[in-house]
Order: structure tokens, then C-alpha cells, then sequence
């Protein structure tokens, strides 16, 4: 009898997951039960083979790195459950930044429960809590991995940031942005831009190149004297942004690549800035024109060419018009002319 093939019996006591809870969060909800580390829970369980060398950190528990019906039957709950709450693949790096919210974490505390990961802070988009309103903390995802048990998320670093009256006006702009953003790329049956249903790899490419026009040398006076402070650490003129190229499978959407800023505070700015943008018909951009401006003169009109005429022509109207021009053979060398800085929504 091949004792691997034969399923678990079922542990006497399975704490219930939690809404939204992400598999890797249970897991060491489970193993905390039973006076385990995660990965000797697995091995107990059958969900991984005591061979096997490597195993990913929790936040990155996968259904594809376990044995699944072992591990549902151990835990007496359907396959389908465990595949769901299962985090999202991110090659080839995770971000260096995740975020998570604090208020979220200390309520489930607060009525009495353990601590709670949850699934949908794993995603790089995932930007700003929308039950609080309020922007995720950043924390290193380096930090996340000498996580052992779920007590251990009360202990992970918070920093406190007291808004002026102005800053909170702005702050709000970009959360609303921000979330807007997220849900249209991360439930794109339920909620679509406002150009129309668009394939979600073809918003991601979009929307990889308004965040390079964002990060670009031309938009640094546009973007560090409007947002430039301490808080963010935006790069300096002539720094380079940290960057990345996230290919994300978050079982939803299916994969998407897409070109984001590293750290969660620059992610949080610029696509809060792009969701702001997006949001508003061209007709009630006048606050944000010198985004629009540099839009126009920073997205050749072959690259705009590519997209659906609809996204075209809401994203950026005038260059939409104009006849597109053949792909330069090499990249220009042109020095980009230093703008005066120009308020970026009317504030
Ligand atoms: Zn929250």
C-alpha cells in the first residue's frame, strides 16, 4: 500500500478562516494549535514531502506547491477553498514592499480573534485599505519572511503620519485613485475603465507606460515639487526610480506583466496619481493639465497607435488625433528641458 496516496483522516481541531484570509496566514493559525512551525505542519499533514528542500515562505503558499488533497482532507475543507485563498504568483521577485493595514489587523484582535493575513494585501497593486481609507503601511517583504507565527504580525513596524488639513485633501485624491485603479485590474468582469471592457493584459501594458512617462525625467519637476516629501522619498532628478517588472497571476485575471515602481510608498503615489487621472473625463482635466500635457508629448503617437481608439482617445485626446508617425529606429537622445513645477490637482 503506497502510504502517501492515502489521505489524511482529519485533525480534530481546524480554526475557521477568516474572510479573506490568505492560505499562508490560516496555515500558521493551524500549525499554532498544534505547537508547530508551518513547515513541520505540512510535512505532518502530507501536503509536502520531507524532501523536498525548498518551501515557500508563508505569504507565498501556493495550492501548486502543495498537495492539495492531502492537506483538504487534513483540514476537512474542499480543494476549491484552499485553491482560493492560495496567494497570488508573482515572478520573478515579489515587490521589496508589501503593504498591510493596521487598523484591519488590531479590529480582528480587538473582538477577540488571532491575527489575520489577508489575501488581498499580496497583490503589488494592493495599495490602500478600502474599509479605512486610509494607505497601507509598507512593510519589507524581508520582514514578512521572519514571520513564524500570526503574533508576530502585532510586532511588525507602523509608522504613525499626521496630514495637514492640505496634505489630507491630496492624500485622499490619490487613495480614491489608487483603489479605482486596483479594482479595475483586479476584478476587471466587475468594474471596467471608463474607455470600455478592455483585456487585462492590454490595460497592464497601458498602464505600464503611463507609469514610465510618470517615472520619467521629463515628469521629475512635475512630480517631486508636488509630492516630494520626506514621507515619500521620491527620487531626486537625477536618481533613477527602483523598478520592477511584476508578472502576476492572481488566479483571477490570468497572468499580467506589469512595470511598477518597487517601493510601496512610490507605487502608492503614482498610481494613485494615474487613477486620479484616469478617472476624470478629458473635459474635467483642466486641474491636472500639465499631466496632460506631458502625456501628450511623452507617448509617441506609434505606441498610442497600438491601443483600442477608445483608451486613445479618454487617456490622451489630442495625441489620438494626430496621424501616427513611424517608430524611431533609435531612441532619442534629447535631453528633456527642466518644467516649473505645476500644481497637479488644482489644490
Ligand atoms: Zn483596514
Amino acid at each position: 500500500m503506497n502510504l502517501e496516496l492515502q489521505l489524511h483522516p482529519g485533525l480534530p481541531v481546524v480554526p475557521h478562516p477568516a474572510a479573506g484570509e490568505l492560505l499562508g496566514s490560516w496555515l500558521l493559525r493551524v500549525a499554532q494549535v498544534y505547537g508547530l512551525d508551518l513547515r513541520d505542519l505540512l510535512v505532518c499533514l502530507g501536503a509536502v514531502t520531507p524532501a523536498s528542500r525548498t518551501s515557500p515562505s508563508w505569504y507565498a503558499l501556493h495550492h501548486s506547491h502543495l498537495r492539495c488533497p492531502q492537506l483538504a482532507a487534513a483540514l476537512r475543507r474542499p480543494v476549491e477553498l484552499i485553491a482560493a485563498m492560495s496567494a497570488p504568483r508573482c515572478e520573478r521577485y515579489w515587490p521589496t514592499e508589501l503593504g498591510f493595514c493596521g487598523q484591519c489587523l488590531d479590529e480582528v484582535t480587538a473582538a477577540g480573534a488571532s491575527h489575520t493575513w489577508l489575501r488581498g494585501w499580496m497583490h503589488p497593486i494592493a495599495l490602500a485599505c478600502e474599509k479605512h481609507r486610509q494607505w497601507l503601511e509598507p512593510i519589507a517583504t524581508s520582514r514578512l519572511r521572519d514571520v513564524r507565527t500570526v503574533s508576530d504580525f502585532s510586532l511588525l513596524p507602523r509608522r504613525s503620519t499626521e496630514w495637514s488639513a492640505f496634505e489630507w485633501r491630496r492624500e485622499s485624491a490619490l487613495i480614491d485613485g489608487a483603489l479605482w485603479l486596483e479594482h479595475i485590474v483586479t476584478h476587471p468582469a466587475e468594474h471596467q475603465p471608463p474607455w470600455g471592457k478592455t483585456v487585462p493584459s492590454q490595460l497592464a501594458k497601458i498602464l505600464s507606460s503611463l507609469i514610465q512617462v510618470l517615472m520619467s525625467p521629463a515628469a521629475a519637476d512635475l512630480v517631486r515639487h508636488q509630492l516630494g516629501r520626506s514621507i515619500r522619498n521620491l527620487p531626486e532628478r537625477r536618481q533613477r526610480w527602483a523598478c520592477q517588472t511584476f508578472r502576476i497571476d492572481d488566479g483571477v485575471t490570468g497572468t499580467v506583466s506589469l512595470a511598477a515602481p518597487d517601493p510601496l510608498r512610490h507605487r502608492q503615489f503614482v498610481f494613485g496619481l494615474l487613477g486620479h487621472y484616469l478617472q476624470l473625463a478629458p473635459s474635467n482635466r483642466a486641474a491636472m493639465g500639465a499631466l496632460t500635457t506631458l502625456i501628450a508629448s511623452e507617448i509617441p503617437t506609434w505606441h498610442l497607435a497600438r491601443w483600442p481608439p477608445a483608451a486613445a482617445e479618454w487617456i490622451s485626446p489630442r495625441s489620438a488625433r494626430t496621424p501616427p508617425r513611424s517608430r524611431p529606429d533609435r531612441p532619442s537622445t534629447r535631453q528633456p528641458k527642466p518644467r516649473p513645477p505645476v500644481p497637479l490637482f488644482g489644490l
